[in-house]
C-alpha cells in the first residue's frame, strides 16, 4: 500500500494512501472528537463534530469524510473550529433529555463525555415539541428515541456488521428517529436481538434490559454453544461471572455475537440447578454422595464390564483435551472402541461421504472465505438461526453484490436473499444435486481442466447423471425446470463458488450419498482447494469437530487414524503401554440397541442428554433402563441424568482450561475464568481419576500437557501447542509441525486422498414417507435462541423470553383443512409416539410438510424421529417422518 504524508496540527505523518483526515489525525496522536464515527462502519458523516480546517479547502471539512492527501496541511482545532463544534453540540442537547443521573449510560455516554470536553453545559435554545418513540417490547433491551442523536451508528451496524437491515432512519427532520420498517415494535420486526446495535450505540438512546455489572477482571475465552466457535470475553466480579462480551480480538467475531453467546452464555454457569455434588442411586432414587464413594463405585462397576459390554459417548461440548483422554481411557482402560458421540447425529456423513470423495471429512475453506466468493449455494442450513455470526458473513457479502443460492425446504431468513431460492422436497436432494450436474456437463460449463488434473471417475459420473434431466428432477423434487437450470448456470459460473451446508443434507438415510452428491458438484466445477470456493459443513456444537479430531469415534484414533490399521495401533499402543483392541467399535446408534439387547452393560456419558438428542424417544428411554450401570457427567441433571445409577458433576466451561476446535479446523484455547463451583471438578480430572483407581494412573501436570500428548500421536495437531496458542497464532489443522503456520484451505495442491473422487449417486426416496394415517412430512431443526437440547440456553431468562417453548409450524392450507387456528394445541403423532404443543400457522412450511425445532423437553421432537439410518454413516434420519396434526380439543 503506497504511503502519502502530510501535517497535522504541523505534525508530520505517513498514513496509507486512502486513509481518511481522521485516521491521519489519530495516527499522529491527535484526538478529534467524533460522535457518528465508528471504526467499525463506514464513514457517515452526519454529526460534524469532527469539523476541521485543511489549507486550501473552503469551510470546515469533516475529518472522518475527508481523504487524506499528499503534503496536506490539516488545522484540528482553533477558536472558530471548537465554536463550531460547540454549536453542534447545543444543537445535539437541545432535544436530549438532561437527566444523566437516570440514563442507562451514564458515565459511559460519548455525547456526555463531549459535552464536558467541549464545556456545552447547556444548549441555551428553546427546544421544540417532540414526541419521540419509547420502545420496551424487546425483552433484552430497551429504545428510547428521547435520547438519540440521529447518529445511525445502530442502522449501519445492523447493516453493515448483521447485514440485516432491521432499523432504519424513519421519519424527516426534527422527527427522524430510529426504527424498524414501518415503524413496527422492535419485537415484531425481523431483528434478530443480537444487541450490536446497542453495543455501537453512543448514548443511551439503545440500552440492555438488563443492568450491567461493573466487572473486577476480564478473561477471553469461547462460547459455549455453536461451532462458529465466536471469542467471548467473561466479566467476573467477587468471583463470579457477571456479563459476557464478544471478543474484539476473536479472528472469528471481531467482537460480534449472536443473541445467544450475548445474552445466553454464562447465566447457567450459576443457576441454582447446577450439580455440585456426585449422586449415586440407592431404593431406586438420586442420592448425595461423597466423590471418593461415587468413583470407587464407578470405577467398580466400570472393572467388572470391561471389554465389549463397555461403551462410552464422548461430547461435544466439551474440551479437546476431555474427548482425547475419554476415547483413551475406553481403548486402553476399558479395552473398548465402543466410543462416540453425538457427531454420529449430525455430521457423520459429512466424515464418511467427504472422507471417500476428498480423504478428509471437514469444511475445506474458513468462513471468511465466503466474501471471497462470487456465488454462496447454502443448503440444509438454516444458517442465520444455527450458526448466526456465519450467516452475518453471507449476508454482508450477498450486500456487496456476491449472488446467493438457497435449496431449501423451509422459508428461511436467507432465503429472502436469494437470487434464486429452490424449494426441494425434503429427502430428494441427490436428485437435484444431480440435476443441476446434469445441467453443467450438457452446457460445457464444467471446469474440465480441473475434472482432467485433480480427480477421478468423472465418466461414471456422466454416465449416472446424463438421466437426471430438469424435467425428471422436476417430478421428484418439486422444482421448477427453470430453476433447476437457473441455479446451474449460476453455481458453474461462479468463480469462484462455495457451497456451505448443514443438517438438512446429513441427516437422512442417503446422508453419505447427499454428501459425495455436493462434493460431485464442487470438483465439477473446479471449486475444491480454492479461496473463496469449497465445500463447506457447518458443524453444529461448539467442539463436535475437536471431538471427530481427538478421536471420538468407534473406528479411528485421534487423527482419523484408524483403528485397524495395524502400525497406527502399534503406534498408540506403544505410547500408552497396553494392547489395544484392532476392531472398530460400535457407534452411537448401535451402542443404543447393544445396549437395550443387554450387549452393553456399562455406560459412560460424558456431557450428552441422549434422551433428547436421539431419535425415538422410547427407545432411548428403554435401552438406557435396560444397561446394568449407566454414569452420566454433566453439569445439569439432564433427561438423560435422570436415569444414571451414578452422576458425577462436572465443572462448566468457564471453570477449566482447555482447547476447542470449530466448525473451521480452527483450534482456539478456552481459558479459565472462575474457580470450579464447590463440589464440582473439569472432565478431565475426573477421568484421570477413574482411570487411576482402575489401574491406569493417568497423571497429567497440567491439561497443557495433554494436548502435548495429542500432538505427539496426531499428525494434523502435531504443530499445535498451548505455547503457540497463547501466543496469538491463528492455527486450523492440518498443522503437522511445530513451525508449519495450519492450513486455513484444504487440498489445495492435492487431495488429501491425492484425486478427488466422483461418486456415481442415485436418488433413492426417505425411509418413511407419508401415506393415508400418517399423511404430513415432519422434518426438524434448530431456533435461534435455543441451543440442542436446552440445558443451558434454556437457563437464560432472555433466551426463554424469546424462544419460551415448543410449537409445531404448520401451512396454512394444511391448518385450515384440519381446523386449526394459530396458537392452538396440536397433537403431532408419528408410529413412534405423540407429542401435544402449539401450531404456528404460516408459510414457512410447504403444504404437506410440518416443522418442530428440538430442543423442548416437554414436547420432544424426538418421540417423533425415525430411527432409521444411513448404511454407512449411521446417522438416523432426523430430516423426514411421516407424521399426523390433530387439533386438541
Ligand atoms: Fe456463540 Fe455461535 Fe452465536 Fe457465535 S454464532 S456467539 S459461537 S452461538
Amino acid at each position: 500500500m503506497p504511503e502519502i504524508a502530510l501535517t497535522v496540527d504541523g505534525k508530520e505523518v505517513r498514513v496509507d494512501a486512502g486513509s481518511t483526515v481522521l485516521q491521519a489525525a489519530q495516527q499522529a496522536g491527535i484526538p478529534i472528537p467524533t460522535l457518528c464515527h465508528d471504526p467499525d462502519l463506514e464513514p457517515f458523516g452526519g454529526c460534524r463534530l469532527c469539523a476541521v480546517k485543511i489549507k486550501g479547502m473552503r469551510g470546515l471539512p469533516l475529518a472522518c469524510f475527508t481523504e487524506a492527501a499528499e503534503n496536506m496541511e490539516v488545522t484540528s482545532e482553533d477558536d472558530e473550529i471548537l465554536s463550531a463544534r460547540r454549536m453542534v453540540m447545543r444543537l445535539l442537547l437541545v432535544d436530549h433529555p438532561s437527566d444523566c443521573l437516570a440514563c442507562p449510560a451514564n458515565l459511559e455516554c460519548d455525547l456526555q463525555d463531549l459535552a464536558y470536553e467541549l464545556g456545552v453545559r447547556h444548549h441555551g435554545m428553546i427546544p421544540l415539541e417532540r414526541q419521540a418513540t419509547v420502545d420496551d417490547s424487546s425483552p433484552v433491551f430497551l429504545w428510547d428515541m428521547n435520547r438519540c442523536v440521529v447518529c445511525a451508528r445502530c442502522v449501519r451496524t445492523c447493516e453493515e456488521i448483521v447485514g440485516l437491515g432491521a432499523i432504519h432512519l424513519v421519519g424527516r427532520g426534527h422527527d427522524t428517529e430510529v426504527a424498524p420498517f414501518l415503524g413496527d415494535l422492535i419485537v415484531s420486526s425481523v431483528c434478530e436481538s443480537c444487541g450490536e446495535c446497542v453495543v455501537h450505540c453512543p448514548t443511551g438512546a439503545l440500552s440492555f434490559r438488563e443492568v450491567p455489572v461493573i466487572a473486577e477482571r476480564e478473561v477471553a475465552t469461547i462460547c459455549p454453544y455453536c461451532g462458529t466457535g465466536c471469542g467471548i470475553v467473561v466479566g467476573v466480579r467477587r468471583g463470579k461471572v457477571v456479563g459476557v462480551t464478544g471478543d474484539r480480538e476473536s479472528p472469528v467475531n471481531r467482537g460480534n455475537l449472536c443473541v445467544k453467546g450475548r445474552f445466553g452464555s454464562y447465566q447457567f454457569v450459576h443457576d441454582p440447578e447446577r450439580l455440585t455434588t456426585p449422586l449415586i442411586r440407592r431404593n431406586d432414587e438420586l442420592e448425595e454422595a461423597s466423590w471418593d464413594d461415587a468413583l470407587d463405585l464407578v470405577a467398580k462397576k466400570f472393572d467388572e464390564r470391561r471389554g465389549e459390554e463397555f461403551a462410552a459417548f464422548a461430547s461435544a461440548k466439551v474440551a479437546n483435551e476431555d474427548n482425547y483422554l475419554l476415547q483413551k481411557f475406553t481403548r486402553a482402560v476399558a479395552g473398548s472402541n465402543n466410543i462416540d458421540h453425538c457427531a454420529r447425529l449430525c455430521h457423520a456423513s459429512t466424515v464418511t461421504g467427504l472422507g471417500e470423495a476428498f480423504g478428509s471429512g471437514a469444511m475445506t475453506n474458513p468462513i471468511a472465505d465466503f466474501d471471497r466468493s462470487e456465488v454462496i449455494l447454502v443448503t440444509g442450513s438454516n444458517t442465520t438461526e444455527s450458526h448466526p455470526i456465519v450467516a452475518n458473513q453471507i449476508r454482508r457479502a450477498v450486500r456487496r453484490g456476491v449472488k446467493l443460492i438457497m435449496f431449501d425446504p423451509r422459508q428461511i431468513p436467507l432465503t429472502s436473499l436469494a437470487t434464486i431460492w429452490c424449494r426441494p422436497r425434503p429427502g430428494t436432494d441427490v436428485a437435484w444435486i444431480n440435476g443441476l450436474m446434469h445441467v453443467i456437463i450438457k452446457e460445457r460449463l464444467a471446469d474440465m481442466d480441473f475434472v482432467r488434473t485433480r480427480t477421478e471417475g468423472f465418466e461414471a459420473l456422466r454416465n449416472s447423471v446424463k438421466k437426471y434431466d430438469p424435467e425428471i428432477v422436476a417430478e421428484i423434487t418439486g422444482i421448477p425446470v427453470e430453476d433447476i437450470i437457473a441455479a446451474a448456470r449460476l453455481y458453474a459460473g461462479g468463480e469462484p463458488a462455495s457451497i456451505a451446508y448443514a443438517m438438512g443434507i446429513t441427516q437422512h438415510v442417503t446422508g453419505t450419498d447427499n454428501v459425495k452428491s455436493l462434493a460431485n458438484l464442487a470438483m465439477l466445477c473446479g471449486n475444491v482447494g480454492v479461496p473463496g470456493g469449497g465445500l463447506n459443513p457447518l458443524r453444529g456444537q461448539n467442539n463436535v469437530q475437536g471431538a471427530c479430531d481427538m478421536g471420538a469415534l468407534p473406528n479411528v484414533f485421534p487423527g482419523y487414524q484408524s483403528v485397524d490399521d495395524d502400525a497406527v495401533r502399534q503406534k498408540f499402543e506403544r505410547a500408552w503401554g497396553v494392547d489395544l483392541p484392532a476392531e472398530p467399535g460400535l457407534t452411537l446408534t448401535e451402542i443404543t440397541h447393544a445396549c437395550r439387547e443387554g450387549r452393553i452393560r456399562a455406560l459412560y456419558l460424558m456431557g450428552e442428554n441422549p434422551m433428547l438428542s436421539e431419535p425415538d424417544t422410547a427407545h432411548v428411554e428403554a435401552a438406557l433402563k435396560a444397561t446394568d450401570f449407566l454414569v452420566v457427567q454433566d453439569i445439569f441433571l439432564t433427561e438423560t441424568a435422570r436415569l444414571a445409577d451414578v452422576v458425577l458433576p462436572a465443572a462448566s466451561y468457564v471453570e477449566r482450561e482447555g482447547t476447542v476446535t470449530n466448525t473451521e479446523r480452527r483450534v482456539q484455547r478456552m481459558h479459565q475464568v472462575i474457580e470450579p463451583l464447590e463440589g464440582t471438578r473439569p472432565d478431565w480430572q475426573i477421568i484421570c481419576d477413574l482411570s487411576t483407581r482402575l489401574g491406569y494412573p493417568m497423571k497429567y501436570a497440567s491439561i497443557a500437557e495433554v494436548m502435548g500428548e495429542i500432538a505427539s500421536l496426531t499428525p494434523s495437531y502435531g504443530g499445535i501447542s498451548f505455547r503457540r496458542l497463547d501466543a496469538g497464532e491463528e492455527l486450523c489443522w492440518p498443522c503437522p509441525a511445530e513451525d508449519h503456520p495450519g492450513t486455513p484451505v484444504l487440498h489445495s495442491e492435492r487431495f488429501t486422498r491425492g484425486l478427488g473422487k466422483f461418486h456415481p449417486v442415485e436418488h433413492l426416496p426417505a425411509d418413511e414417507l407419508p401415506d393415508g394415517a400418517y399423511p404430513l412430512l415432519l422434518t426438524t431443526g434448530r431456533l435461534l435462541e435455543q441451543y440442542h437440547t436446552g440445558t443451558m440456553s434454556r437457563k437464560s431468562k432472555s433466551l426463554n423470553t424469546l424462544a419460551p417453548g415448543p410449537f409445531v409450524e404448520v401451512n396454512p392450507r394444511d391448518a385450515e383443512r384440519m381446523g386449526i387456528q394459530d396458537g392452538e394445541r396440536a397433537k403431532v403423532i408419528s408410529r413412534r409416539g405423540e407429542i401435544e404443543l402449539a401450531a404456528k400457522v404460516n408459510g414457512g412450511v410447504d403444504q404437506g410438510v410440518i416443522f418442530i425445532p428440538f430442543h423442548f423437553f416437554e414436547a420432544a421432537a424426538n418421540v417423533l424421529t425415525n430411527p432409521a439410518m444411513d448404511p454407512v454413516a449411521n446417522i438416523p434420519e432426523f430430516k423426514v417422518c411421516a407424521a399426523r396434526v390433530e387439533k386438541v380439543a
